[in-house]
């Protein structure tokens, strides 16, 4: 495993990184033989912006006798209620979600603490000038928290971040799909030519944003890295060919100012898929004659599965009801096992009421009452 400095922090993070959050599919044994195998390989960053208990308490279990071990990148303002997750500014809820953390994961400390999810520029003002960075502040000087970080998908909410100076680490969506999307407008006209040099098509203010983190030494970890599974599916990329995970992977740490790639992990198999990055050779890590090749397409409108969307007012999981009618819609026929899985559900996309709460948190821009429709039809229910 090669090691990066995570920019200001001095940190030395492993250059791919444990990125938790499907352990939820997985039980005991299993989140800790993942665990296991990511020490024995040399990975020591994971990221826990999770907030169902029980899935915070099977990580915790498994780093048990390790912790010393890892560097954990812990969110603040993801929060539990009700049973879902909700991303929260009100400190009479992150306060507490913010303690059940560290005592579910069995430790006094992270070293990074996350300012959980930003997208938007009025919001992250409110949030470093008031009682939130307050927080962050008291958390610093208790030694709860070693260094800040913040988690965005906006390159507006990024720059600023850096600009502000108390932000010494920043969790951004990285991969070769999302820094040749323009913020906003219309994708296939703005794509142009950019196939032909990955750099040379990136979207100005992602471009921007990256070079003022290399200039200030504010390192970079990478969510998002294969677009929520997507780039390695040639039917589902908006490329229209399929990558390698390690194609993405390479994509991410050549970019300017990022030391660390968080992959999203549900498998022992997909963990080694990852790790075949550090052996890899030059042909396979080869990106850029792929996208080459590749026929032109947008991007925007397309659910990666962050959850970002939730909490729905009637309790959808969203992101799963996406990715069930994603899976379903790759075949003529819904295949059984993706029909069973979705009629396990305990609320399915019949019952969304249309009120629209969750469409403007979607940093994609998915038309998700739409989205639920079709679901609806597909599944019958
Ligand atoms: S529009 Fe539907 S899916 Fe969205 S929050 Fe409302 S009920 Fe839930
Ligand atoms: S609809 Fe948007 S916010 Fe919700 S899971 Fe999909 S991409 Fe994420």
């Amino acid at each position: 495993m090669r090691y990066r400095t995570l920019g200001n922090t001095g940190l030395q993070v492993s250059e791919i990184g444990f990125g938790a959050e499907w352990i939820e599919k997985m039980d005991d044994a299993d989140v800790k033989a993942m665990a296991h195998r990511c020490v024995q390989e040399g990975i020591n960053l994971v990221d826990c912006w999770m907030c169902d208990p029980a899935v915070r308490s099977a990580l915790g279990r498994a780093l048990e006798g390790e912790r010393g071990k890892w560097i954990i990148q812990g969110h603040i303002g993801s929060t539990w209620q009700d049973g879902q997750y909700v991303r929260s500014r009100d400190l009479a809820a992150v306060r507490p979600a913010f303690e059940d953390l560290l005592e579910r994961l069995q430790t006094d400390h992270v070293e990074l603490g996350m300012i959980h999810y930003v997208d938007q520029v009025d919001e992250f003002h409110d949030i470093m000038a008031g009682d939130f960075y307050a927080y962050v502040q008291e958390l610093l000087d208790a030694g709860k928290i070693e260094h800040v970080g913040l988690s965005t998908h906006s390159p507006e909410v990024a720059k600023l971040a850096v600009e502000d100076g108390r932000i010494e680490t920043i969790m951004f969506s990285i991969n070769p799909a999302f820094d040749l999307m323009p913020a906003s407008a219309d994708l296939d006209t703005l794509f142009g030519d950019a196939y032909d040099d990955s750099l040379a098509g990136i979207e100005p203010a992602r471009a921007e944003f990256y070079a003022l983190c290399e200039r200030e030494n504010v390192g970079l970890t990478v969510m998002k890295g294969y677009a929520g599974g997507r780039l390695l599916d040639a039917q589902k990329s908006p490329f229209g060919v399929a990558l390698t995970p390690v194609q993405c992977i390479h994509y991410a740490l050549t970019r300017p100012a990022v030391d660390s790639v968080l992959v999203g992990i549900e498998n022992i198999a997909q963990l080694e898929e990852a790790l075949a990055y550090e052996t890899a050779s030059d042909e396979e890590l080869d990106y850029a004659s792929v996208l080459a090749q590749a026929p032109k397409h947008a991007y925007f409108g397309q659910c990666t599965y962050c959850g970002h969307c939730q909490p729905c007012a009637v309790g959808i999981n969203i992101a799963l009801v996406n990715k069930f009618s994603d899976l379903a819609a790759l075949k003529e026929d819904t295949p059984a096992s993706v029909k069973a899985h979705y009629e396990a559900l305990d609320v399915t996309a019949g019952e969304c009421i249309q009120c629209g709460q969750c469409e403007p948190r979607c940093p994609f821009g998915v038309p998700i009452i739409q989205r639920m429709e079709q679901a609806e039809q597909l599944f019958g229910c």
